[in-house]
């Protein structure tokens, strides 16, 4: 006989979202350090104990919550970024959906510190095992926010199992950090693993600092082999590096590729940077890039996949051609740096 039907526990609904956005520490990371972004922060540390496993955490020196907020911080679908449908057909901000806190807390043992910067002492909420909120209490931290993320997955034994070893989750959980600072390049990253400093990242203020960035990030030989681009069409633009074809990597571990701001995976994108390095690059060996794609926030629909890798465009074929026409140009012009170039 069928069960009848019934609303499920908020605890669980969360869960189940969680399972959308929160498949590894990885996953956490990228979501705390986008809310620090969007908070405007200029200073972000993370401390990692064994692989993020153990405990994941953001420390930022961002806007930070008002102490009646907190709480409401940690509910689902709540959210300071988006106020009514007009605001999700342009969001400027990294987050939007306001989930990955719930989300997070919901399968993991999660405290939230913050201060603004008005308020002269900071304040702590946790969430409980069954996902109730313990009363706010004060707490010492500098203006700014911290969310500490202990024991993932302990309450569900069989996500639980699907995590790998320490080493392989906290190398998921680089490549995130890797990723994310790679297009934040004013704001300063310090990345430590068990106690030890894995990298610690000033902020650039120019395009020299930039590619200081890339080169601690990605290599010497990145930083050294790149070609710079940027161009532009109507409404677009497109700038970066691309490393030379000669040298072209074994694997595809140095694509990097941003829509507004945002890291995508996208087949639109890797199709048409693909048949740009096709002529240049010889079989099997794999593009190195770090390419950034602006256009008006309406143009493109950032809300297509829980995770936001996969992005929509208004005008598909437009964009294809555009990253398509200014890669292959740069590739097959020679080796000189140049000018904006303009595609229109
Ligand atoms: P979203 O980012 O989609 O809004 P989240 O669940 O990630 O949803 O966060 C909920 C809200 O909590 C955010 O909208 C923001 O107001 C606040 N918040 C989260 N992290 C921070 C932070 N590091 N600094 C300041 N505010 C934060
Ligand atoms: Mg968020």
């Amino acid at each position: 006989m069928s069960q009848p039907i019934r609303i499920l526990p908020n605890h669980l609904v969360n869960q189940i979202a969680a399972g959308e956005v929160v498949e590894r520490p990885a996953s956490i990371v990228k979501e705390l350090i986008e809310n620090s972004l969007d908070a405007g922060a200029r200073r972000i540390e993370l401390d990692i104990e064994q692989g993020g496993i153990k405990r994941v955490r953001v420390r930022d020196d961002g806007r930070g919550i008002p102490p009646d907020q907190l709480a409401l911080a940690l509910a689902r679908h709540a959210t300071s970024k988006v106020a009514e449908l007009q605001d999700l057909e342009a969001v400027a901000t990294l987050g939007f959906r306001g989930e990955a806190l719930p989300s997070i807390a919901s399968v993991s043992r999660l405290r939230l510190i913050s201060r603004t910067h008005e308020e002269s002492r900071a304040w702590e909420v946790a969430v409980g095992v069954d996902g109730t909120l313990e009363a706010p209490r004060p707490a010492a931290h500098p203006p700014g926010t911290s969310v500490e993320v202990r024991d993932l997955f302990f309450n569900v034994p069989a996500r639980r199992k699907f995590l790998r070893t320490e080493k392989t989750e906290f190398s998921h959980l680089e490549q995130v950090v890797r990723r994310i600072a790679l297009v934040s390049p004013e704001v300063a990253f310090h990345l430590r693993h068990n106690g030890r400093t894995q990298f610690d990242l000033p902020p650039a203020t120019d395009a020299h600092g930039h590619l200081d960035r890339l080169a601690r990030l990605l290599g010497e030989t990145f930083a050294e082999q790149a070609l710079d681009l940027d161009a532009v069409a109507v409404q677009l633009r497109l700038w970066g590096w691309v490393v030379r074809p000669a040298f072209s990597r074994s694997q595809a571990d140095q694509q990097f590729f941003y829509v507004n701001g945002r890291m995508v995976r996208d087949k639109l994108v890797s199709h048409a940077v693909r048949q740009a390095f096709n002529d240049v690059l010889h079989h099997g060996r794999q593009p190195a890039y770090v390419l950034f794609l602006e256009l008006p926030a309406r143009l493109v629909d950032c809300n297509v996949h829980p995770a936001k890798h996969e992005v929509r465009f208004r005008e598909g074929r437009q964009v294809h051609d555009f990253i398509f026409r200014t890669l292959h140009r740069r590739l097959t012009d020679g080796v000189l740096g140049r000018a904006p170039l303009d595609l229109t």
